[in-house]
């Protein structure tokens, strides 16, 4: 079994988690910004010392290449380095970097894959600060258009695009290409394999995922004198919902997950009933319909909810992913390099949403997860072991190499 250098990865990690600082101890590096800009011109520079190539496509996706014996599509591995407003060190960053120490580790052995492999970082994963998340792999793999993606527009109200140019990450390259397969490694975002002591998760399918943006309408009015029943507040509204999507969550518990995660209105000021609202909500659930149920539930109970308020609404996007099913054979080659390494594993479901769900559309894909302390992420306390990152890291690098070596 090849495997990697422990150090360097880990030298490496902890460099990225310079870059971005949060408040307290993990990062924040919102996509697009100066911090991403900087993360990404890291990157750049780490892959010229070794000599590899790196592309950049019209959406900023950056692909890191090592060239293969023979031409023809790439083996991908992939993640990404954008983080949440309370971000960890390893959320994403793992599997980006995981990937770079792959391609280090086979130019230091000197050994030429068959087909060329590409480590890429996708653009804005986390739907942080533009909404959807994952919104680049779904350009990628033609979910969505580009001009689309250019058109989403930040809570300061920058579009997209010109945030991409203002920090010099809007690529020559066509968005999407032909892939030979897509391996992603990431943190399980969940404490299931550190609480049993598991060394690697091996994924086989996700959660269903059904996505939300709903957009509330009333009219602005003094708090002091309008009457109660001639209120048309848009909060009201969209607070129905928020409760009602939290109230289904519980209902569908412990499979069964919904969330209201975001709820800005407008004027949002005291004094005044605001005009405009907007909640987003997701729901996961292992089975489909269930999943399609609870969003059903969601919707029915969000009009009447409305209705009280006296607002008018409209569903303003939905995004639906997860129930893809990986790759056997890629899945089976995680398990047998975690079998060649000594390491424990187990089979398990992603409940998080990843940009290997839409590969998995166009390309044979499959996910491998590490251990995370105590399952903390999305929060700066997120953290991870040397050996957490080298076990797992090792295990993606002899899954590669046999895909990208096979006959
Ligand atoms: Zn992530």
């Amino acid at each position: 079994m090849l495997t990697i250098n422990a150090d360097r990865l880990w030298r490496t990690l902890m460099r990225s988690a310079e870059i971005g600082p949060g408040v307290a101890g993990g990062l924040k590096r919102l996509t697009l910004t100066p911090e991403d800009g900087e993360v990404r011109d890291q990157l750049k520079a780490w892959a010229a010392e070794d000599g590899f190539a790196v592309t950049v496509d019209g959406a900023g996706n950056m692909f890191v290449r090592m060239e293969g014996a023979s031409d023809g599509p790439p083996v991908l591995i992939g993640s990404h380095l954008d983080t949440q407003v309370t971000g960890g060190r390893f959320d994403g960053i793992l599997g980006v970097l995981g990937g770079l120490e792959v391609l280090r580790t086979l130019k230091d052995l000197g050994h030429v894959p068959k087909r060329p492999i590409e480590v890429v970082n996708w653009t804005n994963e986390e739907g942080a600060r533009f909404s959807p998340p994952m919104m680049a792999s779904a350009v990628f793999c033609g979910v969505e258009t580009l001009d689309w993606l250019y058109d989403r527009v930040d809570d300061d109200g920058v579009r997209l695009l010109d945030a991409l140019e203002a920090i010099g990450y809007r690529g020559e390259a066509p968005v999407g290409k032909p892939v030979d397969a897509y391996f992603e490694l990431h943190i399980e975002q969940a404490p299931e394999l550190y609480d049993e002591g598991i060394d690697i998760g091996v994924v086989t399918a996700g959660y269903a995922v059904r996505g939300l943006l709903i957009r509330f309408t009333g009219e602005t009015a003094h708090t002091g004198p309008t009457p109660m029943d001639r209120r048309k507040n848009a909060i009201i509204g969209a607070s129905y919902g928020a409760v009602a999507t939290n109230e289904v969550g519980h209902a569908y518990a412990p499979l069964g997950k919904a969330t209201a995660s975001r709820l800005v209105a407008w004027p949002n000021k005291p004094g005044i009933l605001s005009s405009f609202a907007e909640l987003t909500v997701d729901v996961r659930h292992p089975e489909t319909e269930a999943a399609d149920r609870m969003r059903d539930e969601i919707l029915a109970r969000i009009a009447e909810g409305a209705e009280k308020a006296k607002v008018k609404w409209e569903v303003v996007s939905t995004w639906t992913y997860g129930e893809e099913r990986f790759d056997p054979a890629l899945v089976d080659l995680y398990r047998q390099a975690a079998k060649g390494l000594g390491l424990s594993q187990k089979d398990m479901m992603s409940q998080a949403g990843h940009d290997a769900y839409y590969m998995s559309r166009v390309a044979p894909t499959a996910i491998l997860f590490s251990p995370c302390i105590d399952g903390i992420t999305h929060n700066e306390a997120e953290d991870i072991t040397p050996a957490h990152a080298t076990n797992a890291t090792n295990v993606l690098l002899n899954a590669v190499v046999a895909r990208a070596d096979r006959d």
